[in-house]
C-alpha cells in the first residue's frame, strides 16, 4: 500500500467508493466521473504504480484483472461490447498512479483514441 495514493485509500475503505467486485487480487467500483454508461475501474490490491511497473513477480495481478473483467462486464450486461483501457505515464495521461483499467460500455464509443 502507498500512503499517499488514492486508489490505495479506496482498498483501505478511507476514502468511499461504489463498489462492483471484490476478491483476494482485485477490486472494482465505479468512476466518479463516468465516460460511458458503464465505466468501472478495475484495480489490484497491490500498489503497482502502472503498467509500466508490471514484472514477472507482480504481473499474477494483472491476469487476475483480465480474468474478473467478463465476469464483471456480464454482470453490467455489455454482451454487446467493451473497452479495457490503461493509461500509462504522462504522455498517456494517468491520473492516479495506482494501475488502473477502465472498462468501458453501454454505448457504441468512438473508433479513434486520440
Ligand atoms: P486515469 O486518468 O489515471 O487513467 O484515470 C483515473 C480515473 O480515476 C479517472 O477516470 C477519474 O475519474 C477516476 N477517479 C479519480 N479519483 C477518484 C475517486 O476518488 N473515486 C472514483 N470512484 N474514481 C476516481
Ligand atoms: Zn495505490
Amino acid at each position: 500500500m502507498s500512503n499517499d495514493c488514492i486508489f490505495c485509500m479506496i482498498l483501505e475503505g478511507k476514502i468511499p467508493s461504489t463498489k462492483v467486485y471484490e476478491d483476494e487480487f482485485v477490486f472494482a467500483f465505479r468512476d466518479i466521473h463516468p465516460m460511458a454508461p458503464t465505466h468501472i475501474l478495475v484495480i489490484p490490491k497491490e500498489h503497482i504504480a502502472s503498467a509500466d511497473e508490471i514484472t514477472g513477480k507482480n504481473s499474477s495481478y494483472v491476469a487476475k484483472i483480465f480474468e474478473v473483467i467478463p465476469k464483471i462486464a456480464a454482470a453490467e450486461g455489455l454482451a454487446n461490447g467493451y473497452r479495457v483501457i490503461t493509461n500509462c505515464g504522462e504522455d498517456g495521461c494517468q491520473s492516479v498512479k495506482h494501475l488502473h483499467f477502465h472498462l468501458l460500455g453501454g454505448r457504441k464509443l468512438p473508433e479513434t483514441l486520440a
